[in-house]
């Protein structure tokens, strides 16, 4: 489409400023003018593949939305053929990306509770100023919206969202997980968008939405094309700009059902969620309590106090402990990605669609449910079919349990449990791209197991098995091709635990580690790649602290004050229940592999 830019790019920054002038480096957020009057800015961060809004891109923002403030017209046909402005659409360039949030870098660097103040502020002065914009704005999403993005997108007066195949939007407010609350803003705007109930749901738990869901619960307006959606959207926001249609909120934040919109509802509301809040994350976690509070702040109070409130609760989380911590998490995450990134660039980069399981346990069954909701098709083996079936009904529980709490919906739950076939022999193991085994800890057995896939599988098949405490290399030692050997080592429960435990002995190569990496990738979870040491690397760190624990008992203290103390100290479980939870023969061996 024609898109002139209206004047040159603004250095965003001193830092960038030189390399601005040089040519050398596109500004991140350019402003340029579309057909009938509407302007577009559009977020490109120069040389990373998502935006996040550090300060550079925040000042950029702000010098486009002065330029923005000129152009404003007051909609007539006079102020169009004057070039003046007369819609505003938010979009970005990169692909499968709107805004992945702010620089959590920055956030980390935070010194001082005034600085962290002063950082709120600054954003929802900013984002203030969209929302104060005389002409309509509105988002364009495609891809990751989430934290400062998603705050952005709300302070414009629609949220248009692509939701094609493929285009991977999702909405949510993370800043919970950082141990931050959304203090641009989102704790302020998303109730009076999408109602307490639902505000209270997203930003508690953290949780992003799909296009769909967005659209379902208000917070996104439209679904927009997946071909030419920029042209679209400009002529979309043109419309409403000649229907002189704004989507303002409300004063303050309520909500569609009488919980919401008496007083004595809205208690009831807070109360529940507090209470949810201490059964969940306990005593640790400030952020989200006072994310509640923000929250509840929403529906008594102006905009304009809500975020002055807001601003102040978000100050001293940021150097809480917990936000650090979690902040480092989150770093290790991304590294551990990135290091994964590498090793698959390794492999053909071919997507996985077929799998095999042998073992149709307590692993195997997750592990199969779990690729099966990956959309990758599934032949799951035992030795016998009451045991199969036993894990066809594992299997066929984790999903109905994720369509109970609606994550998804009972036709993908049912297609999930298409992609698995069962068997008790070992035909249709000849497509498998990755086979997997899950029997019983015994090297024996174990061996037998592999002669048997070898036999059954295609030539570049990757062989992988979940063992916990023997050693790969012994199993790959007697492989006919140890170099398609490796360890993935998945944690109880498989379908929902993020990390995997990729082991690579001295003799697998890089095509079947590249692979493995994809796969896990590809499940949506993290892979760490461990060499093939006892323990690996969880084992090793676990299971000191749980034989910690074994001593106490022997000498006498009581079980329930062991898990008692530890639960106080922050786990999630005690750490005899977590054993029970292993299973006591496999903690066992792990442990006697690992002495
Ligand atoms: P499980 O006893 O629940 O399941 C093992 C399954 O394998 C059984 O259904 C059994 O019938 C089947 N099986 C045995 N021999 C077979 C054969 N020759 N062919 C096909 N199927 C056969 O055990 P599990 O807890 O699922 O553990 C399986 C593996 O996963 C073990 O290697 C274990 O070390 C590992 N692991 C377990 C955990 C855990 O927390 N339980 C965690 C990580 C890894």
């Amino acid at each position: 489409m024609n898109m002139k830019t209206i004047s040159k790019p603004v250095p965003s920054s001193a830092k960038h400023s030189h390399k601005a002038e040089a040519g050398a480096e596109a500004p991140p957020v350019a402003l340029t003018q579309a057909e009938r009057g509407v302007y577009v800015l559009t977020f490109d961060l120069p040389g990373k593949s998502v935006n996040v809004l550090n300060q550079p891109v925040m000042d950029a923002l702000d010098a486009c939305l002065d330029r923005v403030a000129r152009l404003e017209g007051n909609g007539s046909e006079h102020s169009r053929l004057a070039g003046q402005a007369r819609g505003l659409l938010i979009r970005s360039a990169k692909p499968g990306c709107f805004i992945a949030g702010a620089d959590v870098e920055e956030i980390g660097r935070i010194a001082d509770e005034s600085t962290a103040e002063k950082l709120s502020v600054m954003g929802q002065r900013i984002f203030g100023r969209i929302e104060a914009l005389a002409i309509p704005s509105a988002a364009l999403i495609s891809g990751t919206c989430l934290g400062g993005g998603l705050e952005l997108a709300l302070a414009c007066d629609w949220r248009l969202v692509s939701a094609g195949a493929g285009s991977k939007t999702s909405l949510g407010l993370p800043e919970v997980k950082l141990g931050l609350l959304p203090g641009w803003g989102g704790t302020q705007r998303l109730p009076r968008v999408v109602g307490l109930r639902r505000a209270l749901d997203l930003i508690l738990s953290g949780r992003a939405v799909d296009a769909h869901a967005a659209v379902k619960m208000g917070l996104a307006d439209a679904f927009a094309p997946d071909e030419d959606a920029v042209t679209w959207a400009v002529n979309w926001l043109a419309d409403k700009a000649d229907a002189g249609e704004r989507n303002r909120k409300p004063k303050r934040a309520r909500g569609r059902s009488w919980l919401e919109r008496s007083a004595l509802g809205r208690r009831l509301l807070f109360r529940g969620a507090r209470k949810k809040l201490q059964a969940k994350v306990g005593s640790h976690y400030p952020a989200p309590y006072r994310a509640l509070d923000s929250i509840a702040n929403s529906a008594r109070l102006p905009l304009q106090k809500g975020l002055a409130r807001e601003a102040a609760l978000f100050a001293p989380l940021a150097l809480t402990p917990a936000s650090r911590g979690l902040l480092h998490v989150f770093d290790l995450q991304q590294n551990g990605k990135r290091a994964a990134k590498k090793f698959s660039s390794k492999g053909d980069g071919a997507k996985l669609d077929s799998c095999g399981v042998i073992g149709a346990g307590l692993m195997g069954s997750g592990i199969a449910a779990a690729l099966a909701s990956s959309g990758i098709r599934v032949r799951l083996k035992d030795i016998e079919p009451a045991a199969v079936a036993r894990g066809l009904a594992r299997a066929r529980q984790i999903f109905d349990e994720a369509a109970a709490r609606r994550k998804m919906d009972r036709a993908a739950a049912n297609a999930c449990m298409q992609r698995i076939s069962p068997t008790t022999d070992m035909s249709g193991f000849g497509r498998a791209q990755v086979v997997i085994e899950a029997v019983a800890e015994d090297l024996a057995i174990k061996r037998q197991v592999f002669s048997q896939i070898e036999a059954a599988v295609g030539a570049d098949c990757v062989i992988a098995t979940n063992t916990s405490s023997l050693r790969v290399s012994d199993l790959a030692a007697a492989a006919a091709h140890p170099e398609r050997v490796l360890g993935l080592h998945f944690f109880n429960p498989a379908h929902k635990m993020p990390l995997v435990e990729v082991v690579l002995t001295d003799l697998t190569s890089e095509a079947a580690a590249a692979r493995a990496v994809q796969l896990v990738s590809q499940m949506g979870k993290t892979p760490v790649i461990v060499r093939d040491v006892p323990g690996f690397l969880v084992n090793r760190i676990l299971l000191p602290y749980l034989i910690e624990a074994l001593y106490l008992l022997t000498e006498g203290t009581k079980p329930a004050r062991i898990d008692r103390a530890m639960r106080a100290f922050g786990m999630p479980m005690g750490p005899l229940e977590l054993i029970d939870q292993i299973g006591l023969p496999i903690a066992g061996h792990v442990a006697r592999h690992l002495a």
